[in-house]
């Protein structure tokens, strides 16, 4: 399989290309079509499977041209009135800061030149910072669980209402780690008026009982499960 027989949007084309990606991984020949055709995927995956880039390519593919750049001077963290509200499309939960600053990187490759701005919340990092951060506009948002929970309930900051794309990446390390609270809470924030329109894929090296409760609760039932 090619990359060139998947419909991808120019854009996102060349930045594969840019990245000397030659060939999709097998795991990116099956969710790219999926994500493409508009279903909820659930990937049992490993790390270095090349699943970050399998959601970030579909995904930043189907939005191009969707986003709009956030116009206006550059706001100024003393005057809040001039911060822009944070209204993420994509929003990607994973475990750990240092995840998170590796797809980071991989999606701000995926969306060089797309309009798109990528941003990055984790826990550690003083509010102040997040705050500075998102308030620039934010388009994906890649945030550990509990950062993302607290800026949940600062809707000065951050609102989840116009979430088409909802990633959850290792999933099972996260309930390993007692976050189900706060990732029930981030999958039924998003885009609420037309649940049609709203896209979940959660990837995970096993897939629970406790995983497959939250896929059951949250996800189409016509879910794809790609290992
Ligand atoms: P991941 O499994 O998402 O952590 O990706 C593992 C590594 O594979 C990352 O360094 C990616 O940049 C790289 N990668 C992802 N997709 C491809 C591809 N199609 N060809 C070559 N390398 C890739």
């Amino acid at each position: 399989r090619e990359f060139q027989e998947a419909g991808l949007h120019p854009v996102v084309m060349e930045n594969i290309n840019l990245a000397h990606y030659a060939r999709p991984t097998p795991i990116q020949c099956y969710v790219i079509p999926a994500v493409n055709m508009g279903l909820d995927v659930v990937g049992v995956s490993q790390t270095g499977s090349g699943k970050t880039a399998a959601y970030l390519i579909p995904i930043v593919s189907k939005l191009m041209g969707k986003a709009r750049r956030v116009q206006g001077p550059r706001p100024d963290i003393n005057d809040p009135g001039s911060m822009v509200r944070a209204e993420p499309l994509v929003v990607i939960v994973v475990p750990t800061r240092e995840l998170a600053m590796q797809i980071f990187d991989e999606a701000r490759r995926m969306c060089y030149r797309s309009m798109l701005r990528p941003c990055v919340a984790y826990g550690g990092l003083p509010m102040r910072i997040t705050r500075e951060e998102l308030g620039k506009g934010c388009d994906v948002l890649i945030a550990t669980p509990g950062r993302l929970g607290d800026l949940m309930d600062k809707p000065h900051i951050l609102t989840m209402s116009r979430v088409k794309y909802t990633v959850i990446d290792e999933a099972d390390e996260m309930l390993h780690s007692d976050w189900e609270d706060e990732l029930r809470k981030i999958m039924s924030g998003g885009d609420t008026n037309d649940d049609a329109d709203h896209t979940f894929l959660m990837f995970s090296a096993t897939f629970p009982k406790d995983l497959r409760s939250m896929a059951k609760d949250y996800m189409r039932d016509d879910f794809v499960r790609i290992r």
